[in-house]
């Protein structure tokens, strides 16, 4: 989703031509008789689209009159359509809404039009539609359709005409609402043409109480008060535009502003307090518009634009036409409250918004099974546009390798992907086209095509598409030719099918013949193949952008290799090459064992020969190839001692997440995390060594702030001493402008010191009752009972103590009769290793001259699958040799944060309590008051790693109840709850969050997904399989087969894994105790 900008001469003329014409004057009603009641059954018929191509509308003029003090609206649509063909009935879409009248009249520019007589109107739910039979058949022309209605502020959701609220500088709420109408929700607040292709002109009036005003699309042409209390605000007339981003707002935000270079008024809104701090957020917005409008060589399409700030929102932003909205956190941002993770996510966002006001808004794809035309190309300029402004780091290589890239492959590599063009046949379907397919993968699509073309014929052919479709609508072939005609040196559109009409993508096979020849070859990468069926029109087949760097030169001019087998002669001899440079071409790669050989020496004899993005390239590969039996899971563990000498950003993430994973994999074997650890604490120790060298202050180089942040992250849960003594010393500074996302570590240290020994943190929570962690003061309540075994001696001491601090009550339980914890439901049981148990010392331990997980480079076929050892006798692979890595690697937490108090002091409360009950209690209080998202994602990462089902449960629930927000909440404990628990809740309250979540894009399926996908054992699978039968999974369909995926991949995994992973750092640490590492 996203946002807007230019106004084109083609508009300026429209406008003088129409001026205030007839079709923009409201028409007074007449007393319509022909009404009759409304049916409400109707056929079913196939869903695409269900408007026939006869009738268009022309222009819209949309009267409101808004209620925020009963939260109710009426209003009247006046829309003139154009009919082409006779016909018997007018439809038109609205859904929930209370229609009152219907009339429709013929078209005079001059005149009132005369009066259609209406026979009948039928409310057609299914279709969501109103019919409207005329008593004659209308002949072709142009008409005018009046339709009363009326409405409630939608309460209970974030999408169509809906509530929402915000916080002043005193503490009081305000109200407001908002609209958020994408792909098909405007329907639900006014009638209108609700599908991408119909675009018409709006011209929006507004009555509202006057201590609002209201914002939409176009500039407020007037505002004049029609009775007492009462306003009535006019925009100016749009340009033609679909429903989608239409908006309107009634809001009493306070606002900053600026001007583009081209003169534009941009305004930012939000509270007084928060307006402090988002001027940087303002000057992203203005940047990126002047830079996207020279870029383009195509002005901004609209007169303003507004960015507001919604707190109540299902999506992260959209880019309604002149009116971008976006969660309070990006539109706000705070330096001083968010950490440099958020920020780079809050400049990427706010510019894939922008760059929406001409990709999307000013050319819109005709319908929703081209959306690759708005949302995958914006997800390329977002980064393209924040490398252009910022340069403090890499947009477009290392942000979209590490953040969207990896992330779109690891669904894409799965045989529930889709291609990028699919062809939705349901409203459900629309909405999932929201996901990784469209704008991961398909924003590196785009990132492909730039660097195949290069700069100036890619610039060319998006000027010449935005040109050619302004004000129109368009479809991916109008793309690719423009592209192609700039580019005939290559068969762009052979390629361009290839990756947008099939899902997945190749893994290319390397194998150096000699110092100039090359055998390339290429096959379907999947990360199982056992039900993968050949069902492309391209039979699998890609072709390959082939880029490469060798110790003798890196060649980024692009050839394009169009067989399964290839032979490439490079320019000069080499003794190793890496292919695909930065990542920037869509496939992974595969050497043979040689290859990966040279490579892993070069990278410990010197790893700057590669680009950052190329060391994250190779990682990524790796884990991939391992995740799909490729590899064996001990090469990538291997590999991974080169960061020894790593010091960036990118890679260091990547690693730490995947091991942070490996031991959430593991867990409860405890041994066996002790023994990543120190592996992990071997491999970092000179880069933390360096970056607690550093200051925290967050007015440091972004990429400075992350590479401490990921270091010291990592540090504290591995238990390095490094990390441990640098979070102390700065809780002993109390230093004010330290980075947020380290006041997160400050605070969360604690507990993290905790963080494996889970049967540490058994507080026994009955229950508790929390309301909306927003609001601030007294009304916050926080209410715990400790049972009183537990409530004796120091304990007891603490707690008295500390009564003035915490809202403890050891006296009156807060509920009349809690319920004992039960020994069965209340604890997870141990894990019950049947088999060797993976915490014991290996059974044979492997002496020096056989140790396989010493990765011994002379014999190395042991490690690897008959594929690796040759792409080329890939069937000779036998099925039984398989194996499996750990992946999700993108899903990890994003830890960071932000602290509501200033860190230090409330560290300085944290460690007065010596429990780590008393931890877990005082970092739940903390929760309402804080504001940075990656700093609550941590917390509740902390708060959800107890073994009390009880104390989760109650997360669990009260994540359902939370008045506001409460949605990423949800997810975010879902996501780092025991994922037993999570399953056995989610099923008992599935009807609750399919109401809550099974109506927003993506957020159903997303949902499922992360409640399913760590389940580990068949008998899961099965109930999972079992559960989704009874129950409609709806929009979670793709979540739900995602899920059972990655259910059976877990279960492979554990039986494949466990031990060879328990093998290799069982020995390592062996082996560095004996100082050998
Ligand atoms: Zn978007």
């Amino acid at each position: 989703m996203t946002s807007w900008m230019v106004w084109s001469l083609l508009v300026v003329m429209c406008r003088a031509a129409g001026g205030e014409s007839a079709e923009d004057q409201v028409v007074e009603f007449e007393d319509s008789n022909d009404t009759d009641p409304f049916v409400d059954d109707f056929e079913d018929i196939p869903y695409r689209g269900n408007i026939p191509s006869f009738i268009s509308p022309l222009h819209y003029g949309i009267v409101l009159k808004a209620n925020l003090r009963d939260w109710v609206y009426s209003g009247r649509t006046h829309v003139l359509i154009n009919i082409t063909e006779p016909c018997d009935q007018v439809p038109i879409h609205s859904a929930g809404l209370n229609i009152s009248d219907v009339f429709m009249a013929t078209y005079e520019p001059e005149g009132r039009g005369r009066r259609v007589p209406i026979m009948q109107v039928v409310e057609d739910k299914n279709q969501e539609l109103l019919r409207i039979y005329p008593r004659r058949i209308l002949y072709s022309g142009v008409y005018q359709l009046f339709i009363d209605f009326k409405n409630e502020f939608v309460s209970d959701l974030f999408w169509g005409f809906y509530q929402s609220s915000w916080t002043d500088e005193k503490g009081w709420k305000n109200k407001m609402v908002t609209t958020q109408f994408s792909p098909y929700w405007a329907r639900h607040a006014w009638p209108c043409y609700d599908e991408p292709k119909y675009k018409a002109t709006f011209k929006f009036f507004v009555d509202h109480e006057s201590q609002y005003y209201a914002l939409s699309n176009g500039a407020q042409e007037s505002r004049e008060p029609i009775r007492s209390g009462w306003v009535r605000t006019t925009f100016e007339r749009t340009p033609e535009m679909s429903t989608y981003i239409t908006a309107m707002i009634i809001t009493n935000y306070r606002d900053i502003k600026g001007t583009t270079k081209s003169g534009i008024p941009v305004k930012l809104y939000g509270s007084h307090e928060k307006l402090q701090t988002s001027r940087r957020m303002l000057d992203t917005t203005i940047k990126t518009i002047d830079f996207l409008e020279e870029y383009f060589g195509v002005e901004y399409p609209m007169s303003k634009l507004d960015v507001v700030p919604v707190r109540r929102f299902g999506v992260a932003a959209m880019e309604n036409w002149g009116l971008i909205t976006a969660r309070e956190d990006i539109a706000n941002f705070d330096p001083t409250v968010h950490s440099a993770q958020w920020e780079l996510q809050a400049r990427v966002i706010m510019a894939h918004e922008v760059a929406h006001m001409w990709f999307g808004d000013l050319v819109t794809p005709k319908w929703w099974d081209n959306i690759i035309l708005k949302e995958s190309t914006v997800s390329w300029f977002m980064v393209f546009a924040a490398d252009a402004i910022f340069d403090d780091f890499n947009f477009s290589d290392e942000y979209m390798v590490t953040y969207e890239l990896i992330r779109g492959m690891d669904k894409d590599s799965s045989v529930n992907s889709r291609p990028a063009i699919a062809n939705p046949e349901s409203q459900d379907e629309i909405m999932n086209l929201f996901d990784e397919i469209t704008y991961q993968r398909g924003g590196n699509l785009f990132r492909m095509i730039y660097h195949i073309m290069g700069p100036a014929p890619f610039k060319a052919a998006i000027h010449n598409y935005l040109s050619e479709n302004a004000f129109n609508t368009a479809q991916m072939t109008d793309l690719t030719q423009n592209l192609q005609d700039e580019a005939p040196e290559y068969d762009l559109k052979s390629l361009i099918e290839r990756y947008t009409l099939q899902k997945n993508f190749p893994v290319v096979h390397v194998k150096m013949l000699n110092r100039t020849h090359i055998l390339v070859t290429q096959e379907r990468f999947l990360f199982t193949n056992k039900e993968a069926v050949d069902d492309s029109p391209y039979n699998y087949t890609w072709h390959i952008p082939f880029t490469y760097t060798t110790d003798a030169e890196r060649v980024d001019k692009v050839q394009i290799l169009t067989e399964r087998e290839n032979i490439v002669e490079l320019s000069k001899p080499a003794t190793w090459i890496k292919v695909n440079n930065d990542f920037r071409m869509y496939y992974i790669t595969n050497y043979d064992l040689v290859g990966w050989k040279k490579l892993y020496h070069q990278l410990v004899e010197d790893h700057t020969v590669f680009t950052t993005t190329d060391r994250i390239q190779l990682l990524s590969d790796l884990l991939n190839l391992v995740t799909a039996d490729k590899l064996d899971i001990t090469f990538p563990l291997q590999f991974l001692t080169y960061m020894k000498k790593e010091t960036e950003f990118g890679p260091w993430k990547l690693a730490t997440e995947h091991w942070n994973h490996l031991i959430n994999r593991m867990s409860p074997a405890e041994k066996f995390a002790a023994k990543v650890k120190i592996y992990a604490r071997d491999l970092m120790d000179e880069a933390l060594k360096e970056v607690v060298k550093l200051n925290t202050s967050y007015n440091k180089p972004i990429k400075e702030r992350l590479l401490q942040f990921v270091l010291v992250d990592t540090g504290m849960t591995v238990d390095h001493p490094v990390a441990h003594e640098f979070i102390d010393k700065l809780g002993e500074l109390s230093r004010d402008g330290t980075a947020p996302g380290i006041r997160t570590l400050v605070r969360t240290d604690p507990l993290r010191r905790k963080r494996f020994n889970l049967n540490l943190l058994d507080i026994n929570l009955h229950s508790y009752h929390w309301e909306g962690r927003h609001n601030k003061g007294p009304q916050k309540q926080l209410l715990f009972n400790i049972s009183d075994e537990e409530v004796t001696g120091p304990t007891q001491e603490m707690i008295t103590k500390s009564s003035g601090i915490f809202p403890f009550n050891d006296t009156t339980p807060p509920y009349p009769n809690p319920q004992p914890l039960d020994p069965d439901s209340g604890w997870i049981p141990e894990e019950k290793n049947t088999e060797e148990s993976i915490d014991s010392e290996p059974a044979t331990k492997p002496g020096p001259a056989t140790d396989m997980i010493s990765f011994d480079w002379d014999n190395m076929s042991d490690l690897t699958s008959p594929s690796f050892q040759d792409p080329l006798e890939r069937e000779k692979r036998s099925s039984n040799n398989r194996r499996h890595s750990s992946r999700r690697r993108s899903q990890q937490h994003a830890t960071s944060g932000e602290g509501t108090e200033p860190g230090i002091v409330y560290l300085q409360k944290l460690r007065r309590a010596k429990t780590d009950k008393k931890y877990w209690t005082e970092l739940l209080h903390t929760l309402p008051s804080m504001k940075n998202p990656d700093d609550i994602r941590d917390t509740y990462w902390i708060l959800c790693d107890t073994n009390n089902v009880t104390a989760l449960k109650a997360l669990l629930e009260n994540s359902l109840q939370g008045s506001e927000d409460t949605q990423q909440e949800a997810l975010d404990i879902i996501s780092k709850t025991k994922p037993e628990v999570v399953w056995k809740f989610f099923k008992k309250n599935y009807d609750r969050y399919y109401q809550l979540y099974g109506k927003s894009q993506f957020t159903m399926a997303y949902l499922i997904q992360i409640v399913t996908e760590m389940l580990n054992t068949s008998d899961m699978k099965n109930d999972v399989k079992s559960f989704f039968k009874s129950n409609d999974p709806g929009t979670g369909e793709p979540g739900m087969m995602a899920g059972l995926e990655q259910i059976a991949e877990n279960i492979r995994w554990k039986k494949n894994h466990r031990h060879k992973c328990r093998n290799f750092f069982f020995t390592y640490a062996r082996k560095h105790a004996k100082g050998k590492n």
